[in-house]
């Protein structure tokens, strides 16, 4: 198979992890008979010194050429660079919106998965701990609250600020329906998170998601309140497979999930729209405080690239196999210094990337 990759190395560790994300590609690609074509793409402070903007016209027409894009993170330190000198929307981080928006990538994913060998790292009870977890937060991306109505008006001397969640059937249906097929790649499961015992736009994305289910018949769904849905991912995180909700309840209930991982360095992320087309990058930043040290972990990257393998080209061997990779070097014993522990050996984000691309 033939594979366009669009690669956005980006700024701070951005290029060093996308590096060593592109050699494990490329020793799949040669484990398993593909070609791949990488085409580079500036965003972010890099595009900013070469143009004078954070994405151009023509970086947009290169991602969108490109069968999926593969980013490492863009941005500085906010105290010390002078792209921060620059105007709001000629920072870094316009880029990272504006590539969004003009690839109408409207589902986020990102997965939390408790690896047997950090579970150190995780601050839940060992009783739950010890249970592992595996979920993939599902995430609408362009609509609800973020992207309602907004004003603040006074009246009498009062300020009173109004923000408007708003959705449409069609919203919701296409995020329900991306939910369903990754489930289907997964342990068939769905929990879709509401408020439905007090919000309008619950009750109709509650109503959306359950006509979806009917096209997916081997997928159980499971609806549960987003109150409580914040609680059980402490309580017992391992009742999740795929968690299917809204923008801001997303934004949260991502962040939790993240977090009860314990390890940055470790967690992927993807966008997509709605063909197979999508921007895979880890959940970190650009980490401009270890830039250049090779201490980064490119592990995030790595598995954001097993994503892109998994629902971008469909070679699911092929996403099992980096995946197998990963824990394999874990199980080996063989840490960045993020994720470091006693008896464990210390390695840079070279070497991290030999050795994944070796047990490939
Ligand atoms: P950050 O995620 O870059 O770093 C937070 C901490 O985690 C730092 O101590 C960093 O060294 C560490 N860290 C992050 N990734 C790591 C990795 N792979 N290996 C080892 N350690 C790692 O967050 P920040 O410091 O708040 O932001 C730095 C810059 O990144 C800012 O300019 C911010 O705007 C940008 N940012 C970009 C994205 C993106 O590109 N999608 C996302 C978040 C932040």
């Amino acid at each position: 198979m033939e594979l366009k990759i669009g690669c956005i190395p980006g700024d701070g560790i951005g290029p060093e992890i996308v590096a060593e994300t592109r050699r494990v590609l490329d020793a799949v690609a040669a484990k398993f008979g593909h070609v791949i074509h990488y085409t580079d793409i500036l965003m972010g402070g890099a595009s900013i010194d070469v143009h004078g903007v954070p994405l151009t016209q023509e970086a947009i027409a290169a991602a969108k050429a490109a069968d999926a894009v593969l980013m490492g993170a863009i941005g500085g330190d906010a105290s010390t660079s002078p792209w921060y000198q620059l105007p709001p929307n000629r920072r870094p981080e316009a880029g990272l919106l504006a590539i969004r928006k003009a690839l109408n990538l409207f589902a986020n994913l990102r997965p939390a998965i408790l690896y047997a060998e950090l579970k150190g790292a995780c601050p839940l009870k060992e009783e739950i701990s010890a249970a592992g977890f595996d979920m993939m937060i599902m995430r609408e991306l362009t609509g609800g609250l973020y992207f309602g109505e907004r004003k603040t008006t006074e009246a009498n001397g009062i300020k009173t600020a109004v923000d408007t969640l708003v959705y449409n059937e069609n919203e919701i249906r296409r995020i329900a329906v991306k939910g369903f097929e990754i489930a289907m790649k997964r342990h068939k499961k769905v929990t879709s998170v509401d408020k439905a015992n007090v919000l309008d736009s619950s009750r109709l994305w509650r109503i959306v998601v359950e006509d979806v289910a009917k096209d997916y018949p081997e997928v159980t769904l499971e609806h549960m309140l987003v109150d409580n849905c914040a609680m059980q991912l402490v309580r017992d995180p391992a009742q999740f497979d795929v968690i299917l909700t809204e923008n801001m309840f997303g934004d949260i209930l991502s962040d939790e999930a993240s977090m009860v991982t314990g390890s940055i360095g470790m967690l992927a992320s993807a966008s997509l729209n709605d063909t197979k087309f999508g921007l895979y990058e880890p959940s970190h930043g650009s980490a401009p405080d270890i830039a250049g040290k090779d201490t980064a972990n490119p592990i995030a990257t790595v598995l954001s690239a097993a994503m892109m393998l998994r629902y971008s080209f469909d070679l699911d061997e092929e996403a099992d196999a980096v995946e197998h990779a990963v824990k394999q070097v874990l199980k080996e014993g063989y840490r960045t210094l993020d994720i470091m522990s006693t008896g464990c050996v210390q390695v840079g984000c070279r070497q991290m990337g030999d050795l994944l691309a070796e047990r490939i």
